[in-house]
């Protein structure tokens, strides 16, 4: 309910209770005043039937009482004046006149005969309110003549007694009519007090009608609403002082609003709810700011990568997506990660044409650096090819925004984000905010690249492109871990190419490099992945094995040195060389449970191999240690 209304119900059941209560008491006064007054009237009257009855006696002409009892009746008001004589009258003077005789005292006079005590009642009818009273005509001694004088009987006997009844008619009338002007008095002074209290109150009810109104605006981040003062009180104050505040949280707010929406490169354009964008943007920036500062402390890029993807899996509730990273010399993209890998296990690239990833330039957003947005423009990019059973099922249901990530000028990564059609509008609103971890994680993934590349330069060697001894020393020890988890042997083969100095020799040093490199090669491919090859040393290749079933590891030594034999290695002058090489090889844990230990004896056995001809493979016995302990 309004406080206004509130107010004047509350002003108006206050003055009609007073009022009721006042006629309550003017009623119950006035009944009293009624009553009382009665009383002094029936006294009186029954004085002067008194008075007249004794003149009567006294001058003789008592036996005409009737004529004065039926006079006094006919009295405005007094319905009946009759007199009953009492027991000792009537003994003494008889029962009285005729009519006299006819009078039975009623319960109430005879009660009074015999006790000598008044009786005063109203009998309350509503319509014709009646005061009756029986007064007791008792004899005394005193005044001139005494009743002694006539009667025989002694001081306080009763008499006799006179019933009077009095109609009170008119006195209740007067009293409705005197209280009812009193009561349109009050009621009309309550409706004039209601009306100032009302107008009194107005502007307290207006000024909290405009605060309540402002307050909502501000609510919703809107701080432009004003209230107009319209006293110059308190209460006017009340609003003066809110439109300053207003003004000044709208300045605030405005200048924070702009300096945040800057830093998020956010377009405030079109947005109403400044306070919950601002308070949006913040929260953001210090949740980025944590993010930035985890992925700076994330040793690999794909920790980022995968941080990232948290991000848009569980911060901002991204049903699908996909990232993508882009080797703009290649012309490449890779899919670093994808939300659900088992969802498209046919295509290595769940939402695209596959294309996109051996020609990059095909993807719209790589190609343009710019935010590929699908709910603004359906079907803008003919790529977008969604793979799933899911997408089969509801095809079109589908659409994306492709978010370009800008390294070093260059589009360095693409966010694919997936969702329903209906999402789209959502998905949109959220783009600039996704952007922002985008923007802070792109110097990251940079830097972390740059360090990755590095690092691999450092670990391989750039002649052959295979991993280099440094590389072996630091991963060694994961790489023997690993094996011995899986329960599996570690072959570890020593190679080196024989006679190779005479090729320097011969045919300079660049044809040796060439043929340094075919050799490589050579090792790189009768090798599995799971297997390392590293350039040990000069022309000396290290290549360690897991052995498994199919493949021993004197098996793929054979391999390799038949692989060499048969290579023909062209030479820039026309014609082709051919080269062989000698294998050691040496086993983890049989030979020993140390890794360089096994090392060491690979290189006996290669040792041997070159002893007994070269273009061989030899496998390490403990004899070869015994002979080469003699040697040494
Ligand atoms: P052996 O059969 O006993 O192994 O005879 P070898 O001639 O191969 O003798 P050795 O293994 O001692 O010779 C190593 C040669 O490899 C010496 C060095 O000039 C050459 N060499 C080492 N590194 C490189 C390289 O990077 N490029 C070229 N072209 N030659 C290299
Ligand atoms: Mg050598
Ligand atoms: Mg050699």
């Amino acid at each position: 309910m309004r406080l206004q209304t509130k107010t004047t119900l509350l002003t108006l059941a206050l003055l009609s209770s007073i009022v009721v209560i006042l006629t309550i008491v003017s009623l119950l006064s006035f009944r009293q005043f009624s009553i009382n007054t009665a009383k002094a009237h029936v006294r009186s009257a029954a004085e002067i039937v008194r008075v007249s009855l004794t003149e009567s006696m006294i001058n003789g002409v008592i036996s005409e009482r009737q004529q004065f009892l039926s006079r006094l009746a006919e009295v405005q008001g007094l319905l009946e004046a009759r007199v009953v004589r009492g027991p000792h009258v009537v003994s003494q003077y008889g029962a009285g006149l005729e009519i006299e005789r006819t009078i039975t005292p009623d319960p109430i006079e005879q009660n009074v005969l015999t006790k000598g005590m008044p009786y005063y009642a109203l009998t309350e009818e509503w319509s014709s309110p009646v005061f009756r009273a029986t007064i007791p005509f008792i004899a005394d001694a005193e005044g001139e003549p005494n009743c002694m004088a006539c009667h025989r009987v002694s001081v306080g006997a009763v008499l006799g007694a006179i019933t009077i009844r009095l109609s009170l008619v008119d006195l209740q009338r007067t009293a409705i009519v005197t209280i009812s002007i009193m009561d349109a008095i009050m009621l009309s002074a309550a409706l004039v007090m209601t009306m100032l209290f009302r107008w009194q109150l107005t502007p307290v009810v207006k000024t909290a009608q405009g605060v309540q109104r402002v307050v909502t605006r501000a609510k919703s981040g809107d701080f432009g609403g004003r209230i107009r003062a319209h006293t110059g009180d308190e209460v006017g104050q009340i609003a003066r002082d809110l439109n300053r505040l207003m003004g000044h949280l709208k300045q605030s707010l405005s200048s924070i609003t702009r300096d945040v929406a800057r830093l998020m490169h956010y377009d405030l354009q079109g947005n109403t709810n400044l306070l919950a964008t601002t308070t949006e943007m913040v929260e953001t920036l210090v949740h980025v700011s944590q993010f930035k500062q985890a992925i700076e402390e994330d040793q690999t890029i794909d920790e980022v990568y995968a941080r990232i993807a948290r991000i848009l899996k569980d911060h901002f509730d991204t049903p699908h997506f996909s990232i993508y990273e882009v080797d703009p010399e290649h012309n490449r993209m890779r899919v670093m990660f994808v939300d659900d890998p088992v969802a498209a296990p046919n295509t290595p690239c769940r939402w695209c044409d596959p294309m996109i990833l051996t020609k990059a330039d095909t993807c719209r957003a790589q190609r343009t650096g710019k935010t590929i947005d699908a709910v603004a423009s359906p079907h803008i990019c003919s790529r977008f090819l969604p793979n799933s059973a899911e997408s089969d099922a509801h095809p079109n249901e589908h659409i994306h925004i492709c978010i370009p990530v800008i390294h070093s000028g260059a589009v360095g990564s693409i966010i694919q984000i997936v969702m329903r059609r209906d999402h789209g509008r959502m998905f949109q609103l959220l783009t600039p905010f996704i952007a922002v971890y985008l923007r802070e994680s792109a110097p990251v993934v940079e830097a972390k690249k740059l360090l990755a590349a590095l690092r691999e330069t450092v670990l391989r060697d750039p002649l052959t492109g295979l991993h280099n001894r440094r590389f072996l020393e630091e991963f060694v020890e994961t790489m023997v871990a690993t094996a011995t988890r899986k329960q599996s042997r570690i072959s570890v083969l020593m190679t080196d190419l024989d006679h190779f100095k005479e090729v320097n020799d011969t045919y300079g040093h660049d044809v040796g490099d060439d043929v340094l490199r075919a050799f490589a090669k050579v090792l790189t491919e009768q090798t599995r992945a799971s297997d390392t090859v590293v350039r040990f040393g000069g022309e000396e290749f290290m290549v360690i094995l897991q052995e498994s079933a199919e493949f021993s590891g004197d098996q793929v030594a054979e391999k390799i040195r038949s692989a060499v034999e048969r290579l023909k290695i062209p030479l820039p002058s026309g014609g082709t060389l051919k080269r062989t090489i000698s294998i050691g090889l040496a086993r983890l844990p049989t030979d020993s449970e140390d890794f360089w230990d096994v090392a060491k004896f690979a290189d006996l056995a290669l040792y041997k191999a070159k002893s007994e001809g070269r273009n061989q493979v030899v496998a390490y016995t403990e004899e070869i240690c015994a002979v080469d302990n003699e040697i040494g």
